[in-house]
């Protein structure tokens, strides 16, 4: 656990929330959620609330659902050939495009069994959880260990302005000419296309949305400073090297088969999941009312709980392991599987009262999953800069 165990270091007073009041009206109701000094909340008091048993890895849980996705991903390919070979040429753009969407979501929760198995939570055994996730991360393109050593400082210093390790916000000032821009909706279209595109690589390779002291540094560089310790070279090196293995087989498959099946079998549900990935960071950490903190007012407990939970829709949410449904429960305890902390949300919420933080998209055409994808877009144009209230209520970090 990170600086401070309790709800917040902050002097309370006289034991009461001292933000419950002096919030300027135009925020919505998660501004009110922010955790306070409190020592009716602690890691351990959460812990206690929630059921024994969603602390359990199975094996046989964790290993079916591995084995059914990379199923579906076999069958689906598959579906597909075998669709455009017998449905008339009019019809194959639509096979594709569903073929698209339903593998970017079956490759998304692979890799979200992969994120689980460098968080030691998808088994009881170390070489299990590397090997699968080294298996899966590497063959997503993801550099495995260099990936989880990264993601683990995501997790012990979320939100915090100077250690975050992503989707940092900036704390240019709103009327500059860049800011404005940023919040246009040609700036946001642009900014979703280009997280849709680059985004993913953009982190790996230059640390993009990291903290501002720790961007151009590489997850493929042992020796980048700000992202691993030395002992952590020779895992940098072994997971590029799980990369580039990757990587050489593609590129037999496009001499084998040509560039056109690979781009549309592999490349596009890849750069699909790519996208949730980011947009998942972004959608669980950022929302206009809840704020980012500086190192005086960050703990570990109160950046952890600053969590979203959100929701994809029922059916988004199953494909992908309900990593968008119970973040919060995943940041409290990054080693407990998927299925526990699904199962853990609802006493957690419980427990955490006021300070449970969730945003449930109203549904667009009926659907949450377009909702969530509208939030995405409402959230990327309005949480650009951050910065002190200018009231002086507080002295977190708002987005304006
Ligand atoms: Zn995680």
């Amino acid at each position: 656990m990170g600086k401070g165990g309790s709800a917040s270091q902050a002097a309370p007073t006289n034991g009461q929330p001292h933000l419950d009041t002096g919030k300027p009206k135009q925020r919505g109701q998660l501004a009110n959620t922010i955790p306070q000094a409190s020592d009716e909340i602690t890691k351990r008091s959460v812990r206690e609330s929630i059921p024994e048993h969603c602390f359990k890895r199975s094996y046989f849980l964790s290993l079916s659902h591995l084995v059914w996705d990379l199923a579906v991903v076999v069958v689906s390919a598959y579906m597909v050939l075998y669709a455009v070979d017998v449905l008339p040429s009019a019809a194959t753009p639509f096979a594709w495009l569903f073929y698209w969407w339903y593998q970017g979501l079956t490759c998304t929760g692979l890799w979200v069994l992969a994120h689980e198995c460098g968080h030691g939570g998808f088994t009881d055994s170390r070489l299990v959880n590397d090997t699968v996730g080294f298996f899966l991360h590497s063959s997503l393109l993801t550099p495995y260990f260099s990936w989880a050593i990264t993601h683990a400082k995501h997790h012990h210093y979320t939100n915090h302005m100077t250690m975050g390790e992503t989707w940092v916000p900036s704390t240019a000032d709103p009327n500059k000419k860049s800011v404005k821009f940023a919040k246009s909706s040609l700036g946001t279209c642009q900014r979703v296309l280009s997280v849709f595109l680059v985004g993913w690589y953009m982190y790996l390779f230059v640390n993009a949305t990291g903290a501002r002291q720790n961007r151009g540094q590489s997850h493929f560089n042992p020796g980048a400073k700000a992202l691993f310790k030395k002992k952590d070279a020779n895992y940098v090196r072994a997971s590029t090297v799980g990369m580039l293995i990757v990587a050489a087989g593609i590129g037999c498959c496009i001499r084998a088969f040509g560039f056109g099946p690979v781009w549309r079998l592999y490349f596009v549900p890849q750069m699909i999941a790519n996208f949730y990935l980011c947009m998942i960071t972004f959608m669980q950490h950022t929302h206009a009312d809840v704020p980012h903190f500086n190192d005086e007012q960050w703990t570990w407990l109160r950046g952890a709980i600053s969590t979203i939970d959100r929701s994809m829709g029922s059916f988004a949410d199953m494909k992908t392991h309900y990593i968008t449904s119970s973040h919060v429960a995943h940041h409290l305890f990054s080693d407990m599987p998927f299925y526990g902390a699904e199962e853990a949300t609802p006493y957690i919420k419980a427990h955490l009262g006021k300070y449970y933080k969730a945003h449930m998209s109203e549904p667009v055409l009926g659907s949450t999953y377009l909702g969530y994808l509208k939030d995405f877009y409402t959230g990327m144009k309005g949480a650009v800069s951050i910065g002190p209230d200018p009231t002086g209520s507080d002295e977190f970090m708002w987005f304006r």
